[in-house]
């Protein structure tokens, strides 16, 4: 199997999918199965029971000696806890191995160091994980053996969601509904479900793994804390979509074909703008998958990383000066029956029912604009957001010119009549047929791109879910389809309700044309057109977290049945108190590193210039040691000013532990903590420049990115 190429043999061969279950299962077991999916309903023991059976048989098969309820908690990556089958019982000299449907179904994790935000105090251990059927069970397969994971939900004792898969599902649910009202409003006969799609793209750093160990940062905080810029940056643009090098082709090779036997479908692959980052693109799947397939494509890249003594780097902004990593998510809604319900068609202007969808979105992203930026929020994303290299954190929408033009007519003139065509392309090469131009050209800095039937989330950091975004895009989409549909059904026919859009659609795009942008969304003058304009800039995690628990937060997670208000009041304290946790992670590295390694090299520099001086000085006297000598005050001023810098950070750090966790502290860390981290920064950046490369305690910025 391992060296089979052929891919559509071995594509999804470690998935037990529904192919597999019908045909392990009878046919009545998985009629009821199916019935139950529809329904919502208790599973019948009987039929877990088979299920389960058929489960295990199929991972003995496939060589598994555990099994384990695979969640999502909010550390935002996965967890997993492993049973063998094994089951102490003997039968026939043999040793019975056991997986029963009640396992398959529901697990009881002793789950009280999972981040609960209050949800749950330590002594109450208990936590559910519920089987969740519509993602498949997969194995797992590496130096622990093979595991059998069963993609499951995680909740609290008292039923509130302790995940970040339990708000998705809901949010699919929610926005499922309220679509079909308005297409069934407008006229549609043929659908009968609606579900969410997310396109993950994954971008990440590649280094040496040898180099990584040597970079005491680069282990605890996952990003350099220090480092001056190497001679050559990025500015030269030659390693986006350069030439991919061998040692990172085979890597890109194994990771392939690992995710491809675990059924996901990575697609694109290739160098990233900056030296050392790559990018992995799926083929879109529906939300829930989608969002296992990604933490599974983090995993599996960290996983192959270190196979070929590389590792993997998540972090959104690992390197200082050089672009950090995002993921973006591309979103959309489908029918059952093949509809997009963003796909604009040729003539737009006269496709009503997409302009409803696309003009409810248009509303629901200005109306929660700050769950949207605090959906991305992630301690790394905050040195990313608004870098010059990824939208800033003001949330805006780029439509594209057609649709923009689309909604000025309809702004200006109550009504759309045209829809600007684009010609075709002729390079005057026989050889090279002219083609269609795409309606817009692309615009790579708005933070949420319309690209032809989707939309495109680009604030999401690289090492984030994609579960928290989506569930925002899904319940902001709910809310505006809800209300549209309002008051569509209260047309008496279809002439009406088709008149009743049009309204609609003037008065959302009249109301909602500000958050519109196409210019350059890197520049200064759109931050401030921004602020003109009215729209939020919510620049660090701290202050997003607040849009989490507004009573416009709450009433509409409540109506949508998505999160309860205790849930949004637990999700808020997590935040802060992650947001603490990692920047005091950080600062106390820094001390670590300057005290132990940096502060030792320096005196070891000076210590060594001044012997150099003294000799130099004896053997030709004074004059001809000037220039050491000027180096040895730099140094030596440099020295000085590390040491204030680091015992003023050191206070700080201490400070900020003695605190309780909440807003207040994460204020501190953001406000007094950071400013201190920067400063030792700044001192210690400028040592690396004076002193020898030699006595430097750690790998270069220029060893780390540009030696892969
Ligand atoms: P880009 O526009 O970023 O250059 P693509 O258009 O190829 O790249 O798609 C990027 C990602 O968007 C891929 O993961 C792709 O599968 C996904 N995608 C494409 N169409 C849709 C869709 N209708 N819904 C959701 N995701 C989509
Ligand atoms: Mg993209």
């Amino acid at each position: 199997m391992e060296e089979n190429t052929n891919v559509s043999e071995f594509f999804g061969c470690r998935v037990f999918d529904d192919k597999a279950l019908r045909k392990r299962i009878s046919k009545e077991s998985y009629d009821k199965y199916q019935k139950t999916l529809l329904d919502g309903k208790e599973l019948e023991s009987d039929v877990a029971n088979d299920i389960a059976k058929a489960m295990k048989e199929w991972a003995l098969e496939h060589g598994c000696t555990h099994y384990t309820h695979w969640f999502q908690p909010m550390t935002g990556i996965t967890a997993e806890k492993h049973d063998a089958f094994v089951s102490g019982k003997m039968e026939n000299d043999k040793q019975i191995l056991e997986f029963s449907g009640k396992e398959l179904i529901k697990g009881e994790p002793d789950a009280s160091s999972f981040p609960s935000g209050g949800l749950r105090a330590t002594f109450e251990a208990r936590g559910y994980t519920a089987w969740d059927c519509t993602s498949p069970a997969f194995i797992k397969n590496d130096a622990a053996g093979s595991i059998l994971c069963i993609p499951t939900i995680f909740c609290s004792y008292t039923g509130e969601a302790l995940d970040k898969k339990t708000p998705l599902l809901r949010s699919s649910q929610a926005v499922a509904t309220q679509a079909m009202r308005v297409l069934k409003a407008l006229g549609n006969t043929s659908s009968k479900q609606v579900k969410t799609n997310v396109g993950a793209e994954q971008e990440y750093f590649l280094v040496d793994r040898d180099k990584y160990k040597a970079r005491k940062d680069l282990v605890f905080s996952g990003r350099t804390l220090f480092g001056a810029m190497p001679p050559k940056g990025q500015e030269l643009e030659d390693h986006y979509f350069g030439s991919i090098r061998e040692r990172v082709g085979a890597f890109m090779r194994d990771v392939n074909k690992e995710l491809w036997m675990l059924g996901v479908p990575a697609k694109t692959q290739h160098n990233e703008v900056a030296p050392a980052q790559h990018e992995l693109a799926p083929v879109y799947e529906e939300a829930n998958i989608a969002t296992d397939h990604n933490q599974l494509v983090m995993e599996t890249l960290k996983k192959v990383a270190e196979r070929h003594n590389l590792m993997c780097i998540l972090h959104e902004k690992p390197f200082a000066g050089v672009n950090g990593s995002g993921k973006h998510n591309n979103w959309s809604l489908t029918t059952d029956d093949g509809i997009n319900l963003f796909s604009p068609g040729k003539k737009p202007h006269e496709n009503i029912t997409f302009l409803v969808f696309l003009m409810a979105i248009l509303k629901g992203v200005d109306k929660h604009a700050d769950l949207l930026r605090e959906s991305v929020a992630v301690p790394g994303n905050d040195l990313r957001l608004g870098a010059d290299e990824a939208p800033p954190a003001i949330v805006s929408a780029f439509l594209g010119e057609q649709l923009e033009d689309i909604i000025n007519q309809l702004v200006e003139t109550g009504e759309a009549k045209t829809s600007i065509q684009k010609g075709t392309v002729n390079m005057g090469l026989s050889a090279v047929p002219e083609w269609k131009k795409d309606a817009t050209d692309r615009n790579r800095t708005s933070p949420f791109a319309f690209t032809g039937n989707k939309f495109e989330f680009r604030m999401v950091g690289s090492s984030d879910s994609v579960a928290e975004s989506t569930t925002v895009l899904n319940a902001l989409a709910a809310e505006s389809f809800c209300e549209i549909a309002d008051e569509l059904e209260k047309a008496a026919n279809a002439k009406e309700a088709e008149k009743i859009a049009k309204d609609i659609i003037v008065k959302l795009a009249k109301d909602h044309r500000r958050i519109l942008f196409s210019g350059n969304g890197y520049s200064k003058e759109w931050v401030e057109e921004a602020v003109k304009r009215g729209l939020p800039n919510i620049t660090n995690m701290v202050d997003s977290i607040e849009a989490l628990t507004t009573d416009k937060s709450v009433k509409l997670f409540e109506e949508f049945g998505i999160y309860t208000r205790k849930e949004l009041e637990s999700r808020a304290e997590i935040k802060y108190e992650m947001y603490s946790k990692q920047i005091n992670i950080e600062a106390r590295t820094m001390i670590d590193i300057a005290s132990k390694h940096i502060i030792p090299a320096i005196i070891q520099g000076t210590t060594e210039l001044a012997t150099s001086i003294n000799q130099v000085v004896s053997a030709i006297g004074e004059e001809m040691a000037s220039t050491q000598k000027e180096i040895l005050y730099e140094m030596s001023a440099n020295l000085t000013d590390s040491k204030v810098a680091l015992e003023n950070l050191s206070d700080l750090a201490d400070k900020a532990s003695a605190m309780s966790y909440g807003k207040e502290m994460a204020v501190f860390y953001r406000d007094k903590v950071i400013p201190a981290m920067n400063e030792l920064r700044s001192n210690i950046d400028a040592a690396e420049m004076i002193v020898s490369k030699s006595t430097w305690p750690m790998p270069s910025y220029g060893d780390l990115i540009f030696e892969v």
